[in-house]
């Protein structure tokens, strides 16, 4: 069943091929959890994997904590060498919560401190509450540090309708939307007009629980854009994946390997 889902998928992609579709290497990378817990704020948030990770082992993941690896950019092995170094890719930051959290607002200022001292890091934020951000950023911000990322989680249209426009106004150097879980088809195209956006990425749901994604939503975030010349990453089919009206399950550990082997990433239709 599995080899025939694939090779439908590559019968699909082999009719849309446009001459500047390239493969893009995914983004990968170390993560950085300064602090743990999060609480749910959108529709996105449903099946969060915090919250289901937490309750399989019996934790209320609605309790926001330091963890021990507050510390990690600045952390160094015997060798006296940075545990985190900058050929290992970037360091996703606060993975099992939300970096601009009220909770974390007397934790935050100490890591900007670390992320503007370790300049040779590129750190990646994906957030649900950018409408925080401006209250969330240390004096010396300016038009953004750098060596940051903020991914921008839209996972509808409501949230991308809500959250772009803010998101398109600040000052951040590096802007990334993530439909990220996917929940139906979303239109960013008045976004990606505007040529403020490097890049999109795109996934669906994990866990039992999941919602379905349609490979169909998938394509069309990426037709828009190729018109737009921004780049895209499919990262992970998620658990219920329905394509040409059939719903595939897909195992955890094979969504993202099993969205690579779509080749579906575009890296812009740059040289
Ligand atoms: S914002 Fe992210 S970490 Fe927080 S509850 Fe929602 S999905 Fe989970």
């Amino acid at each position: 069943m599995r080899n025939v889902f694939w090779k439908n998928i590559r019968n699909n992609m082999n009719m849309q091929k446009t001459d500047n579709s390239k493969k893009q290497k995914s983004d990968s990378g170390s993560i950085w959890n300064p602090w743990h817990g999060c609480h749910k704020i959108s529709p996105g948030c449903q099946n969060c994997y915090v919250y289901r990770r937490d309750e399989s082992i019996g934790k209320d993941a609605s309790i926001v904590t330091k963890t021990g690896d507050f510390y990690l950019p600045l952390k160094k092995n015997r060798q006296k060498e940075y545990k985190l170094q900058p050929q290992n890719g970037s360091v996703f930051t606060c993975m099992t919560s939300d970096f601009f959290l009220e909770e974390a607002d007397e934790w935050r200022p100490e890591c900007w401190r670390m992320i503007r001292e370790r300049s040779d890091l590129r750190f990646a934020i994906i957030t649900k509450r950018i409408h925080r951000f401006m209250e969330c950023i240390p004096d010396d911000w300016g038009e953004g540090y750098p060596n940051v990322s903020v991914y921008c989680t839209v996972e509808n249209q409501q949230m991308a309708d809500y959250r772009l426009p803010i998101y398109l106004e600040l000052p951040i150097r590096h802007k990334h939307i993530c439909h990220e879980p996917m929940l139906g088809p979303i239109n960013i195209e008045p976004y990606l007009a505007t040529g403020k956006i490097e890049y999109v990425l795109c996934g669906g749901e994990s866990g039992e629980q999941a919602r379905p994604c349609h490979y169909q939503w998938i394509l069309d975030t990426r037709d828009q854009c190729i018109k737009y010349h921004v780049p895209f990453h499919f990262k992970q089919t998620g658990t219920f994946f329905v394509m040409n009206g059939k719903t595939y399950h897909i195992k955890r550990w094979l969504q993202q390997s099993q969205a690579a082997k779509a080749g579906i990433d575009y890296d812009g239709g740059k040289e």
